[in-house]
């Protein structure tokens, strides 16, 4: 297959090329580097069936030759990063998103969006099936993110709907591990960043809000499943070993052996309480489940952490992001 990937330079992204080229698939990464970064993919630049193209996919996308898939993954996914980035990120999902599925049903290819979680928003329903709607403020601060996989998945639907286009969508929940940025403010870098620096863990809210954190060869397996299948979705694909913020941040000083107290700040707006991915509908239609408990992922990231001193930043002192201080609940 010639695959396409946008967001390929990107941390999920990197990796799906990574797997794509490792059976022997050619990729054309696009990517506007703007939250990822050229490093997460110079271990395939020079090699054949390789191409990265640094372009914003809001912008147009003009890519020669035949195409077989596009993944569409290019969109800030951090809250820190979106946040930061409150229209680009409106745009890609939506402008991005139509540029991607047209040229995907223009080639006949297939198209794949990677959609999230955070459509469910504050989840009134849980654990979250795929039938679930959701709960989302839509003029909150995350609505950016959310709204915007929201009206891509209305998108990439109305497109396989209405124009018979080869279409699927994954909502993928809290995934993590090696080429995360320690300076991207999710949770998982944050705790690993702040321990190994001996710096406080920065707990929002009293931590007890949830999440459930998938390792990313995990995901990747998934995704790849997905793209090789006429399967419309959307289909979850996240683990769901559900776990308390504080306890993830107690996991992480006894995984690294930190010293590191906990420091509480203010919950961030419409931080969702709790999310837990129903995960039969991944395993009954693509035979997917995730395989790493969160305890031996977490080794492996603070491993590569630990590999790259240099990388860990100043995510330390970073505790606050934009939007935090008024709290949802
Ligand atoms: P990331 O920020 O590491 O990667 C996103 C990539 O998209 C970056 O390389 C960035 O430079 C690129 N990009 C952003 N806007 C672009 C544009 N306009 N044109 C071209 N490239 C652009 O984030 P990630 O964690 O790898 O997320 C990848 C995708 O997976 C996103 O669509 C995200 O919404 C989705 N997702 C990720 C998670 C997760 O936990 N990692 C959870 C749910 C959904
Ligand atoms: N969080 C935290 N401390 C941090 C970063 C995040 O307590 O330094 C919390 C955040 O409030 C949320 C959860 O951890 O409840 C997951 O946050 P993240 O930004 O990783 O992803 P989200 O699921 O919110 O998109």
């Amino acid at each position: 297959m010639r695959v396409l990937v946008t967001g390929g330079a990107g941390f999920v992204g990197s990796h799906l090329c990574d797997a794509l080229i490792a059976r022997g698939d050619a990729v054309v990464c696009v990517d506007d580097l703007s939250t990822g970064c050229a490093g997460n993919v110079s271990q395939l630049t020079g090699l054949a069936g390789f191409e990265l193209v640094v372009a914003d996919v809001s912008a147009g996308l003009a890519i020669d030759g035949p195409l077989d898939a596009v993944a569409h993954l290019a969109s800030p996914a951090s809250p820190r990063d979106y946040l930061a980035r409150p229209l680009p990120t409106l745009a890609v999902g939506s402008r991005g998103t139509e540029h991607a599925i047209r040229l995907a049903h223009d080639r006949r290819a297939r198209f794949l969006l990677a959609s999230t979680s955070e459509v469910y928003g504050d989840p009134a329903v849980h654990p979250q099936p795929e039938s679930y709607w959701g709960n989302v403020n839509p003029v909150g601060p995350r609505s950016v993110y959310d709204e915007a996989k929201r009206f891509a998945e209305a998108l990439t639907a109305a497109y396989a709907r209405e124009l018979g286009t080869n279409a699927g969508i994954i909502r993928i929940f809290n995934t993590y591990g090696p080429r995360m940025k320690a300076t991207d403010g999710r949770v998982v870098t944050s705790f690993i960043a702040q321990a190994l620096r001996g710096r406080p863990l920065t707990v929002y809210g009293d931590g007890s809000q949830t999440r459930s954190f998938c390792y990313i060869d995990d995901l990747v397996r998934g995704v790849i499943a997905m793209l090789d299948r006429a399967e419309p979705g959307p289909i979850n694909l996240g683990n769901d070993e559900e776990i308390p913020v504080i306890d993830l941040a107690r996991m992480v000083r006894r995984l690294t052996g930190s010293a590191s107290p906990v420091e509480y700040r203010p919950l961030p707006a419409d931080d969702p309480a709790r999310r837990r991915p129903v995960i039969a509908k991944a395993a009954e239609v693509l035979g997917w489940s995730p395989a790493v408990p969160a305890e031996e992922g977490l080794r492996r990231t603070i491993a590569w952490f630990r590999s790259r001193p240099e990388g860990l930043g100043e995510a330390a002192q970073a505790g606050a992001r934009p939007g935090a201080g008024a709290t949802g609940r």
